[in-house]
């Protein structure tokens, strides 16, 4: 039998101990998405949504990153804090839609537009960020197009996300053609669907999803922003239907068992950001053997515009 496989039947708890005491031992942080499974949030030293983790990536004093999340949150983790051990506990996990544009197409588009400012979603690869002015996140991209929109605007990789800001601001916004698969399946039948089951509840919605879906939303936000509103709402409105990837949904319900939460459409599952396990966590800590590098000529630039983001953010 392999490490991989005795670890996997272990119970949650004896894993949940076995990797706090080998974080403390060896000075890691756990950093978790929050599409992440409900199970790992106890091992996590911070939860949040993409904004929130790259903030604390780049501030961390830890030895080792432990990243629960995709490809991508490891390596703006790296990027941001290049001489700390950054570790994806699950190699495999990564997110369709950053690898939905790559460096040498993106370059190909600037040379057309050289008057244009490139923002990137930090869901893109460090190639991507890497030919970019400015990386933004779901929580702050209306703020970073806003601090642009004089300009012409290359938004690569999600067109969803683009266009919710071109709608909000009227920049002039080229759009690449990007999106994330478990969003981009919402539809407004989900909606009036969900609607009619639930009536008079709140809609919240995440801006990756298609712009009929976030026509018929009362709020639009970040994973993190879509909590706080139902956190600040929950004694006032009758009720929510969250739509954006499932694990939202259920951790709302958990900490909200007598109240009404429902979950859009039952299809918005991200199949990468649950590959990620406890005993996964716990073999990558004990091994130190899944890190993220990435080429120093692509992270200098990357950080950058990773770097702006984070100026403009504050
Ligand atoms: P946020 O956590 O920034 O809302 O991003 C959602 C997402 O799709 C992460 O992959
Ligand atoms: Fe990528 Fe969408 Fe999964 Fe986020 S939810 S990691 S954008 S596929």
């Amino acid at each position: 039998m392999s490490r991989l496989e005795e670890l996997k039947m272990l119970s949650d708890e004896e894993l949940i101990s076995r990797i706090e005491k080998l974080k403390k031992e060896k000075n890691a942080v756990i950093l978790v998405h929050l599409y992440q499974n409900l199970n790992i949030h106890p091992v996590a030293d911070f939860i949040g949504d993409s904004l929130f983790l790259a903030q604390q990536a780049a501030k961390t004093d830890a030895d080792i990153i432990v990243f629960c999340g995709v490809d991508f949150m490891a390596e703006s983790a790296k990027i941001l804090s290049p001489n700390k051990k950054v570790i994806l506990p699950e190699k495999m996990a990564n997110c369709p839609m950053a690898h939905m544009a790559d460096r040498a197409s993106v370059r190909e588009l600037k040379e057309k537009h050289q008057d244009a400012v490139v923002i990137t979603y930090i869901n893109s690869t460090a190639g991507v960020k890497a030919e970019s002015d400015v990386i933004c996140t779901s929580s702050n991209a209306l703020k970073i197009v806003n601090h642009y929109q004089d300009r012409k605007i290359i938004f690569t990789p999600d067109k969803h996300l683009g266009n919710y800001c071109k709608e909000q601001t009227d920049a002039d916004i080229i759009l690449w053609d990007g999106h994330c698969y478990v969003h981009d399946r919402f539809s407004a039948d989900d909606v009036n669907l969900a609607k009619l089951e639930h009536p008079n509840c709140t809609l919240l919605v995440h801006p990756e999803s298609p712009k009929e879906v976030v026509d018929l939303a009362d709020f639009v936000g970040s994973t993190s922003q879509i909590i706080k509103h139902i956190e600040d709402n929950i004694e006032g409105e009758k009720g929510f239907i969250i739509g954006t990837e499932i694990e939202i949904s259920r951790l709302m319900q958990q900490k909200y068992p007598n109240k009404k939460i429902f979950q859009l459409a039952a299809h918005a599952i991200c199949k990468t950001m649950k590959m990620t396990q406890l005993h996964k966590v716990l073999y990558a800590l004990e091994t130190e053997t899944t890190t993220i590098e990435v080429d120093p000529e692509v992270a200098d630039k990357s950080l950058l515009a990773l770097n702006k983001m984070l100026e403009l953010s504050k």
